[in-house]
């Protein structure tokens, strides 16, 4: 099949999925979902290396609903069969919603619960059960569920871990081998990572059975994010970021900072420059984090000022730019936040304000990701001349812009 003329009823799914999908305006299946949808409807594993942002979702939880279709409703029991492992809460809400929506036409409706941490566990005891056809849970509050008897997790037919990279990186791995201790072994399972390093890899091993292998790679991954590196002094970066906030007029702007520390000084100073921000890190409660995002999304509220907590999964409508304030420790996580912008076939800027202490780790960066952008400079921002980062060829035409 050519991928121009690809069509979700061509990849074996059923009107009830494919009438939802049209009235979504998912017009055609995107790379990920072409390659994934048809082994996972087989009840094959795969194992999956793709950004947020590329349809993932979609990817794996089409085929695990139309499978659910071919049960009889009166086989549906006390037990959860599809079981969604996902880093966040908001990660979980969002595939979550994501899953439901894709529901909308399945009649009768699957039951899809989402359970995570930070909220009290009663509403979720009680909401389980009836058991669950799909749940998705964080791994720290499953664990909690499982101690507490609320669900049972021995006829369990289908296993996905979303973000596997961050699941490990977040340092749940603990908690993944107590729950692969418990999961029938006789199950399908899809591992879904933007990255796989050692530790990635060291677990697909251990939970897949002869997965097919799929790579999206820039090329089939569409993305189309513009990144700019602009060297400046640290202590000039508040400045140029109101100069750039200013001149650009972006619609909407996603800025990370390292530490909760640093959102919060920098809110407060842009906030005195005239612009209005909020804060999106692990000190604010689950409610504020809620609403911050929803103003987010819904376009109430034009900057976001964030930590990396914001940089997997959350998926912001069609977000025209980012700017990493500080660079984020780990390689990985320039990729992810550089994904929150120029989603699914959308244009995106992503600008990093590098200053000298950083121009190493940025190196760094690029070597991981074999990526050699051009250093600039801004007009009024210039470093003094021992300063600029000697080891990288200039772009002597960007200079300034
Ligand atoms: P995800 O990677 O699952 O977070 O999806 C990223 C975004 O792409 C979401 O807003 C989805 O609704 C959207 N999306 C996924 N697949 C398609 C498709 N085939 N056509 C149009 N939009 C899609």
């Amino acid at each position: 099949m050519s991928v121009h003329n690809a069509t979700f009823s061509g990849l074996g799914l059923l009107a009830p999925l494919t009438r939802q999908l049209a009235a979504l305006g998912y017009d055609a299946p995107r790379g990920v979902q072409l390659a994934a949808i048809p082994a996972m409807l087989q009840g094959q594993d795969v194992k999956v290396q793709a950004n947020t942002g590329s349809g993932k979702t979609a990817a794996f939880a089409l085929p695990l609903l139309q499978r659910l279709m071919m049960i009889p409703p009166s086989a549906r029991g006390r037990f959860v069969r599809t079981l969604v492992l996902v880093p966040s809460r908001e990660l979980a809400m969002q595939v979550g919603e994501s899953i439901r929506q894709y529901c909308a036409q399945i009649s009768p409706a699957p039951s899809v619960l989402t359970v995570y941490g930070g909220v009290s566990v009663n509403p979720q005891m009680m909401a389980l059960r009836g058991g669950a056809d799909v749940l998705v849970a964080t791994p720290g509050r499953l664990l909690d569920l499982l101690g507490k008897n609320a669900l049972k997790l021995d006829r369990l037919e289908t296993l996905v871990l979303d973000e596997a990279d961050k699941l490990l990186s977040l340092g749940f791995a603990d908690e993944l081998s107590q729950l692969f201790a418990r999961l029938p072994k006789n199950r399908q399972t899809a591992l879904f990572s933007a990255t796989f390093g050692d530790e990635v890899t060291a677990l697909a091993g251990k939970v897949l059975r002869q997965p097919l292998d799929i790579t999206m790679t820039a090329e089939t991954d569409k993305a189309d994010i513009c990144q700019r590196v602009i060297e400046v002094a640290a202590e000039r970066k508040t400045q140029l970021l109101i100069q750039l906030i200013k001149q650009n007029q972006w619609p909407q702007l996603l800025v990370f900072a390292n530490a909760k520390q640093s959102c919060n000084r920098l809110q407060q100073k842009l906030q005195r420059a005239g612009i209005n921000t909020q804060v999106f890190h692990g000190d604010k409660s689950q409610g504020n984090r809620g609403a911050v995002l929803n103003d987010f999304k819904q376009g109430k509220l034009q900057i976001l000022i964030a930590t990396d907590i914001a940089a997997r999964g959350l998926d912001i409508d069609k977000l025209p730019a980012v700017v990493n304030y500080e660079l984020p420790r780990s390689p990985a996580d320039y990729i992810h936040r550089i994904g929150r912008t120029g989603r699914a076939g959308e244009s995106g800027l992503a600008v990093s304000l590098i200053c000298p202490d950083e121009f190493h780790h940025f190196r760094v960066i690029e070597k991981k990701h074999k990526l050699r952008l051009p250093r600039e400079q801004v007009c009024g921002f210039e470093l003094p001349a021992q300063q600029p980062d000697v080891s990288q060829d200039k772009n002597p035409q960007s200079k300034g812009r």
